[in-house]
């Protein structure tokens, strides 16, 4: 599973929307496109019990050549699998650190507050007592990693001396050990 982000966005905001979502099929490798992000979330929420094939997608079979390729057209993030679906009412948000550093998950709650953490969400639900039924563990906070072959080299250069990427290198350097 991964989401990937169109490779001209503009930067203003100083984050990457993610701009499409994609999906691995088990038995080909080969990536089709996911068409709502709706979609993509049932897809994600139960990977692990149900991985994703070709034939999930309307009249498409693994012998149709992919939607798209893993390339450095755009910059990867693999998702964890089995994220809980958004609760209705509910928008999650993945973003793009401007530095290509890290995802950035949140949600948007139905009153239009931004939410960033599981703590600021307990708050939310705290405040907002109607919402209070969803448990808490419905959200999840998790985001993918990204795919640093992926990531424009010109992105790389330019944040060589910044302290930004010293982070992202002791990040790549502690999920190596974990891999
Ligand atoms: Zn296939």
């Amino acid at each position: 599973m991964a989401a990937a982000r169109p490779p001209k966005t503009p930067m203003k905001a100083g984050r990457l929307p993610v701009g499409l979502f994609a999906a691995q099929c088990e038995e080909c490798f080969k990536w089709r496109l996911i068409s709502t992000q709706e979609e993509y979330e049932d897809i994600r929420s139960k990977m692990i019990e149900e991985p994703f094939t070709c034939h999930r997608k309307t009249e498409t079979s693994c012998n149709d050549p992919p939607d798209i390729d893993y390339d450095t057209t755009r910059t990867w993030g693999i998702d964890k699998p089995n994220i809980p679906k958004t609760p209705e009412g509910f928008t999650r948000r993945l973003v793009l650190r401007k530095n290509f550093s890290k995802f950035d998950a949140y949600y948007v709650t139905p009153t239009g507050k931004t939410v960033r953490s599981s703590t600021e969400m307990l708050a939310f639900v705290e405040a907002n007592p109607q919402y209070k039924d969803i448990p808490l563990s419905s959200f999840s906070f998790a985001v993918p990693k990204v795919m640093e072959e992926t990531v424009p080299e010109s992105i790389l250069k330019e944040g060589l001396n910044s302290s930004s990427v010293k982070r992202y290198k002791k990040t790549k350097n502690e999920s190596a050990h974990t891999d």
